[in-house]
């Protein structure tokens, strides 16, 4: 359908009152004692199992002092939280929970337990990498989300919210999994399309260079990934996952077939193992790329002014997740929106937002439900 005969109505977002998070009730002290009281329990597994719980990349750059007081303060915030909110007389179970966790964390040794030497394992579970992006996500984006929303009125514990919390958990957890499987793709499928020219060229350009080069290469492969996930009816199924969402939020991104992420994380690696740029370099595209994933999904409202005309921006992604007829298969680019316009598939009328969410054909609610959907002959 044309752009100029669609008639762009604004979203209405259902009520969440109920949902919401109100001073004086025990809630917000309630989820606060629970989340730190399981996160707190966690951590001190990673403590007791390092070899097995956490990554070798990180346990390189702790700073055991740091963490430690960190703990002390997680624990001790939990319990006070629970105190606050038996005093508060509702949400009580939330309370109880977080005892429970900080109790269990305690008697495990609680933040008194010595760092010791660790014989790395060739896979380990991430959960230091699962503890620490979730708490530095919540307190980035939930911030960026309450003072800049573009739904005030979406509560942060939306519809499907534990789902996504899920995926969530689940990708972090693999991510040495998945950073081999990634590897192993790259170095066997595309060994022989690596050249040292190539790679000594890059190197010897300034790093604002290789991240832009690095940027506008990943994005014509993720590009083009993206869009024969749309166009082949049996990938479809599969990304289908991904755009079930309804409630667009920081935490939405996370919800993916775990074939897509295998497949997407492959993909994104081929540039950056062919053009081997220097590790400044790689390191500041990755960060790029990964505040970009979460903060295009997010309920921002930020202007961005020009700027969005040449970068992806949250406006821009939610067309994509659109189910509003003038969207469907249009702005598959991750990164700059340079490609859909080369390739004809850009939508952007920069006024409005979408009116719906999600696909046309909707998807089991449950992660058991949608890791088999793809695989369904009757769909
Ligand atoms: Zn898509």
């Amino acid at each position: 359908m044309p752009e100029e005969s669609h008639i762009y109505k604004p979203r209405k977002t259902e009520d969440m009152s109920d949902r919401a998070f109100r001073l004086g009730e025990g809630k917000i002290s309630g989820y606060l004692s629970c989340s730190l009281g399981i996160l707190s329990f966690l951590a001190v597994l990673c403590y007791q199992f390092p070899a097995y719980l956490t990554t070798a990349d990180l346990r390189a750059v702790y700073d055991a002092k740091i963490l430690q007081v960190a703990l002390m303060i997680t624990l001790w915030s939990s319990l006070g939280f629970a105190l606050l909110t038996f005093i508060l007389s509702k949400h009580r179970r939330l309370g109880a929970i977080g005892v429970v966790f900080s109790l269990l964390a305690f008697s495990l040794g609680g933040y008194t337990i010595p760092v010791r030497g660790v014989e790395s394992n060739t896979l380990s579970l991430g959960l230091d990498w699962l503890i620490l992006t979730l708490i530095a996500s919540v307190m980035i984006f939930t911030f960026l989300e309450k003072i800049i929303p573009k739904y005030r009125e979406q509560a942060i514990l939306r519809p499907e919210w534990q789902l996504d919390l899920f995926y969530f958990c689940f990708n972090h957890l693999l991510i040495a999994v998945l950073l081999l499987i990634s590897n192993y793709f790259v170095v066997t499928v595309f060994g022989w399309a690596a050249s040292s020219q190539l790679q000594a060229w890059v190197q010897s350009l300034p790093v604002v260079v290789q991240v832009v080069i690095l940027i506008v290469c990943a994005d014509f492969v993720l590009y083009w990934s993206h869009r024969f996930f749309h166009e082949n009816p049996g990938l479809w199924k599969i990304h289908a996952v991904h755009h079930s969402v309804e409630h667009m939020d920081w935490l939405a991104g996370s919800r993916n077939h775990i074939v897509q992420t295998i497949v997407d994380r492959s993909i994104a690696m081929l540039p950056l193992y062919l053009l081997g740029a220097d590790k400044a370099a790689l390191d500041i595209y990755v960060t790029f790329a990964a505040f970009q994933a979460v903060l295009v999904h997010a309920n921002i409202g930020i202007p961005f002014g020009p700027l969005k005309y040449l970068v992806v921006t949250p406006l821009y992604h939610h067309w994509h997740h659109s189910s509003d007829k003038p969207a469907i298969d249009s702005n598959y680019a991750v990164h700059l929106p340079l490609f859909d316009r080369l390739f004809g598939t850009y939508h952007m009328p920069s006024q409005h937002w979408p009116q719906e969410y999600g696909t046309t054909k909707r998807l089991p609610r449950t992660f058991l439900g949608q890791l088999f959907y793809p695989f369904k002959r009757s769909q």
